[in-house]
């Protein structure tokens, strides 16, 4: 259920329905919009509660929502969410370029390929030190001296961090060190992480589980935000279809959709959702078109020598740069905007 009230209404009138509206023991959540306020109302509204609401004073509409996540949906927060990383927003009109390694592997690697993310016109460096393998075999990732590894490059060039993270126990570590963290395709709906990420504030990358349909991923957001943590974004990286092709099929549509059903960022992963690197370019041209806020692009100096499988799908760096020039000429069609030059001072 909401309440909609015009945009003039004063915060001491919505603070009074606010407060007229948990006497009846549901959470009244509000979102103030340039257009209208929108009072959600979590947990099970009485009937009687509805009736009152509409003769309120102010009160324009009062809409039954049937979704089962509330905090996520555009219906709640019809504004974009925006989050604010050192000067760098995901969800505004700035294109977000997120680039690097898919795990990070020497303090050499990491450094340079930093440099190169930079140099190219990126503004958050990518890089897993803890790397959710299929096998248990594979190389599982540095630990945390990955994660030191990338904070000191990610300064160093000037440059936000992304890391993955799959406990709730190493939630905090991952935190100290990187401006944002990835919740994997395969720990989407691992709920005690979602838990434990919506106990904090920084930024979450909420990656769409292979399998997911939009319902389950959004209320796999919701777990987060319900916790106490805004700063979610969602990330469509290919969904298993019949092909086998591509390693994944990327769901284009699942990013005017997501911009639809929700309010929250959407970046797209063309290197995991294609898992070929020459189909990594024309995809992240098209997510752009669609309507994304941001990539995340595997990039490698050596991918035929990567310590992960991923090599395949990383760009070689000047293939990365010469993408992201494109990407300056085409932000503007779709009303973003992205200077290979101009990036702001992150760190
Ligand atoms: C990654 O980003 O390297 C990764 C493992 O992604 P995903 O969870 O989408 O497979
Ligand atoms: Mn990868």
């Amino acid at each position: 259920m909401i309440a909609i009230l015009g945009k003039h209404v004063t915060d001491e009138r919505i603070q009074e329905i606010v407060e007229y509206i948990e006497k009846y023991e549901v959470k009244a959540h509000v979102s103030k919009g340039t257009d209208k306020t929108v009072i959600g109302l979590i947990g099970k509204a009485d009937p009687k509660l509805v009736e009152h609401m509409r003769q309120l004073k102010d009160v324009e509409n009062v809409v039954k929502i049937s979704k089962s996540y509330k905090l996520a949906s555009r219906d709640f927060h019809p504004d974009n969410t925006v989050i604010n990383i050192k000067g760098v927003e995901i969800g505004g009109e700035q294109l977000v370029i997120m680039g690097g390694p898919c795990a990070v592997e020497t303090p050499e690697q990491i450094d340079e390929i930093a440099s190169l993310v930079k140099a190219a016109g990126g503004q958050v460096l990518r890089g897993g030190a803890f790397k959710p393998r299929t096998g248990p075999y594979s190389f599982q990732g540095v630990g945390v001296e990955g994660l030191q590894m990338m904070a000191e490059a990610g300064r160093k060039h000037g440059l936000l961090t992304i890391t993955e993270v799959m406990t709730p126990e190493y939630v905090d570590v991952c935190a100290e060190y990187a401006d944002i963290l990835q919740v994997g395709t395969r720990n989407m709906q691992n709920f005690d992480l979602l838990r434990k990420l919506g106990t904090i504030q920084t930024p979450v990358l909420l990656k769409r589980g292979f399998s997911s349909t939009y319902d389950e991923w959004l209320n796999a957001a919701e777990y987060i935000l319900a916790g106490g943590n805004p700063n979610v974004m969602l990330c469509e990286r290919g969904i298993r279809t019949f092909e086998s092709y591509t390693r994944n099929t990327f769901d284009l549509a699942a990013i005017p959709v997501m911009k639809q059903l929700s309010h929250l960022p959407v970046i797209a992963d063309p290197s995991h959702a294609t898992g070929r690197r020459e189909l990594v370019e024309p995809m992240t041209k098209a997510a752009v078109g669609a309507g994304a806020d941001g990539l995340i692009i595997e990039m490698h100096t050596d991918p035929d020598n990567s310590m992960t499988g991923d090599g395949v799908q990383s760009l070689f760096p000047d293939q990365f740069a010469a993408l992201l020039q494109d990407l300056e000429k085409l932000a503007p069609f779709v009303g973003k905007r992205f200077d290979t030059k101009k990036q702001p001072v992150t760190v």
